[in-house]
């Protein structure tokens, strides 16, 4: 089992860090965490629900202002190198490699009008890269809501995830739905975060595993396939020509009463059953984001746990994202004694989120390490996720 750094440990390294590389102290430090998807995966750009919670892990900014334009980036989990830009020429594709997620957030803001400039900036996360627990938006957000202070811009927090998304999208060139930025910058503590991705209305939905005896376990598989890139953009742009075939805005306006009227009238028109099973998983999939809220506020919290699994069948066999190594873990865990398992993130890869009870997070961990060493996988790494803060100033 890995643990995230104690908060305090983490600040101080990157704050001792900061001077070391810049020599001068930095103006302050923001964390912004990584994320756990509850339930609601590929949903977020279908206009529909997610239920992120905030890990604990997460990026932590050391920034200090500067006043002549030049933007220093330097990260602990980079290749060593600080990166040096002039942020009146950053242009969207112009920075190549990890430093376009922060330059783009800087030029996000400028694009969107704020009169902000250039800055020392070091980062130190623990937040796994890659794993689907987004450490991508985190490391965005963390510079977002650094910049948001130290020019006094006064944005809320789901208008920093909304430009970090744009930094994202549009300066780094991934297309992602805006989930990752919004869990990063909006979750509280003790909660797991409802999000309406089509008008960004939300709701903290209390999430109390320690009262009920349970546990959220995190497995990390530890590997990304390739098709991960190409399979997203199929993916969304079959959600996108669903919607228009059906004539609604976005797949988020199936209800999932007339999902079989909607599947019929597709097979009609000439829709195969792969692009009918992409509309199945969407609809299906934020009913079951609505069904898990009634169970935690109804504080029915093991009932939550085949409705993740059965939110991990629909990514399997309807979204075809899962992937060997996240179907053995999902298996393995719930046969271990999981109510309940799940992959995270995008898919191919990535992570997988059991329910469990406080005593079965050591034997499903083992089970699942068991059950990849007998497949000839690399070992997953497991943590228990608390459910977090979001973004804010530490120092
Ligand atoms: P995820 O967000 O699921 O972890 P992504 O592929 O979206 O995966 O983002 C991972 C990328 O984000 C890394 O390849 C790297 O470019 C960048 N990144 C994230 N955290 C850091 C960090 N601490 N230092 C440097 N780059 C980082
Ligand atoms: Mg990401």
């Amino acid at each position: 089992m890995t643990t995230a750094d104690t908060a305090a440990t983490h600040a101080e390294r990157t704050a001792k860090d900061f001077t070391a590389h810049y020599g001068a102290d930095p103006d302050g430090l923001w964390a912004a965490p990584g994320r756990v998807n509850l339930i609601g995966e590929h949903t977020d750009y279908n206009d529909g629900f997610v239920l992120p919670v905030a890990l604990p892990h997460a990026a932590v900014a050391a920034v200090r202002r500067r006043d002549d334009g030049v933007l220093r980036l330097h990260s602990a989990q980079g290749d060593g190198a600080v990166v040096a830009l002039d942020v009146a020429g950053l242009t969207p594709g112009g920075v190549q490699g990890w430093a376009a997620y922060p330059a783009g957030v800087v030029w996000a803001l400028r694009e969107a009008g704020h009169p902000v400039g250039g800055a020392d900036v070091h980062i130190d996360s623990d937040v796994p890269t890659g794993a689907g627990l987004s450490s991508s938006a985190s490391l965005e957000c963390a510079v977002a809501v650094a910049y948001n202070d130290l020019w006094q811009l006064g944005l809320g927090a789901a208008q920093l995830a909304v430009l970090a998304q744009r930094a994202e999208n549009a300066f780094v060139g991934v297309p992602c739905g805006v989930m990752d930025q919004m869990a990063s910058t909006c979750c509280a503590a003790g909660g797991a975060l409802f999000l309406d991705t089509r008008d960004l209305s939300q709701r903290q939905v209390p999430l109390d595993l320690a009262g009920a005896g349970l546990r959220l376990l995190v497995l990390d598989t530890r590997v990304k396939h390739d098709l991960a890139d190409g399979a997203y953009a199929q993916r969304r742009a079959g959600c996108e020509r669903a919607a228009e075939l059906l004539g609604v805005r976005a797949l988020r306006d199936v209800p999932y009463a007339e999902l079989q009227s909607a599947l019929d009238r597709l097979e009609q028109l000439g829709a195969d059953g792969e692009l009918r099973a992409l509309v199945r998983h969407v609809v299906t999939e934020d009913a079951r984001v609505e069904q898990v809220i009634g169970l935690l506020e109804a504080g029915d919290l093991r009932a939550v746990g085949p409705v993740l699994t059965a939110g991990h069948a629909s990514l399997r066999d309807d979204f075809r994202v899962s992937c060997a190594e996240t179907d053995l873990a999902v298996a393995a865990a719930v046969e271990a004694g999981a109510l309940g398992a799940r992959m995270t993130g995008g898919g191919f890869g990535g992570s997988v989120v059991a329910l469990v009870p406080h005593d079965g997070v050591e034997p499903v961990a083992a089970a699942v390490a068991d059950a990849f060493a007998a497949a000839g996988y690399g070992a997953p790494r497991a943590f228990t996720a608390v459910p977090g803060d979001g973004a804010r100033r530490l120092a």
